[in-house]
């Protein structure tokens, strides 16, 4: 089974119980919840039964413990996880407004995920990976630029492949160092798997098929557009792949698109075509959509599928062998 290393970002998250604008006044709260995108990517990995990894740091705090324990406890590895005794976990509190919009008050920076650094344990993941999935959120230190720089260079050089999810807005692509490491991970990318509009950060056209042109003209490989409740689209020069979503009622949205990401790497990893890793991959982004909490909707092969079918009793979900436990192969 192959291997799947990520790096950055682990936090918690704490939100407001009650939608409304921001928090300038005293308004109820429920967390700490786990999170972070590379997390929560690696977290739904682990529950599919990939061998799965995260390189990552926290502080000497129970927001680190509680996310530790919680990955542990989903099988993932670790071991590179490093314990800061200087900084604090990254949090983030979250509010939705009325109309679905959220507001966020960050402490990453200067919290210890932004000290991940090269660790002889780091190394020693980065030298077992199979496969590396780069989450463009974790560039928000140059600590991780360099780390990640060096992880795809170490991978790809052994014949390893990457997945890169750009996973960040337009305001805060502006950076040079920033668009430097972008425009790296996808040079190698063998999945480039953007959120619609980030598409656009990456080629001149102003349409998608335009843009995904340019993509695989420029050698992109295999190209997953995620769009919400619209579904996803896989592109790669054979032609696309259209994917409706599954309906669900959208309780929280966050962490949906890193859950997409790990179901669709996974079975990617495990040889499934791509029409069948996409359904898969929407199954369980819905779910996670219907459930609050942004690592609270990560699930093993059997809860997608039955979720699936009671989401959408007529649509006949793909078999892949039995995709119900972690050591099943594609058949
Ligand atoms: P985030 O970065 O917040 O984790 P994202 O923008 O990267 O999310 P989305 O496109 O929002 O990713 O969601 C990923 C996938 O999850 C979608 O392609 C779809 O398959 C599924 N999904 C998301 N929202 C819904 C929804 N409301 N109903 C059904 N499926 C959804
Ligand atoms: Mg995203």
């Amino acid at each position: 089974m192959k291997r799947i290393l990520t790096i950055g970002e682990i936090v918690v998250e704490i939100m407001a119980v009650e939608r409304g604008n921001g928090f300038r006044a005293p308004t109820a709260l429920v967390g700490p919840f786990p999170s972070g995108a590379p997390a929560i990517f690696i977290d739904q990995a682990a529950k599919l039964g990939q061998p799965a990894a995260i390189v990552s740091c926290v502080g000497d705090d129970d927001f680190g413990a509680l996310n530790i324990a919680r990955l542990r406890a989903d099988g993932v590895d670790t071991s590179g996880i490093e314990i800061s005794p200087d900084a604090a976990t990254g949090s983030a509190f979250v509010r939705y407004r009325q109309d679905g919009q959220r507001d966020f008050v960050f402490n990453l920076r200067r919290s210890a995920a932004a000290a991940i650094r090269p660790t002889p344990a780091a190394s020693a993941l980065i030298a077992a990976a199979d496969h590396l999935h780069v989450m463009g959120s974790a560039f928000f230190a140059p600590g991780i630029v360099g780390l990640v720089h060096d992880a795809i260079e170490a991978i790809k050089g052994r014949g390893g492949t990457v997945s890169f999810d750009p996973n960040i807005r337009k305001e805060i692509a502006g950076s040079p160092d920033m668009r430097a490491a972008l425009d790296h991970a996808l040079n190698n990318a063998d999945l480039f798997m953007p959120s619609g509009p980030e598409l656009f950060l990456f080629a001149a056209a102003d349409s998608e098929q335009g843009a995904v042109d340019e993509l695989l003209a420029r050698g992109v490989p295999a190209i997953v557009v995620k769009d919400g409740r619209n579904g996803a689209r896989y592109y790669d020069p054979a032609g696309r792949i259209d994917c409706p979503a599954f309906p669900v009622e959208e309780l929280d949205p966050t962490g949906a698109g890193d859950v997409f990401g790990a179901t669709f790497v996974t079975l990617w990893l495990r040889g499934v075509q791509p029409a069948g890793a996409l359904e898969w991959a929407n199954a369980s982004g819905a779910l996670a959509v219907s459930v609050k909490g942004p690592m609270e909707g990560t699930s093993s092969f059997a809860q997608i599928e039955d979720f699936a079918k009671r989401a959408s009793p007529q649509r006949a979900i793909p078999a892949i062998g039995r995709p119900n436990q972690s050591s099943q192969e594609p058949s």
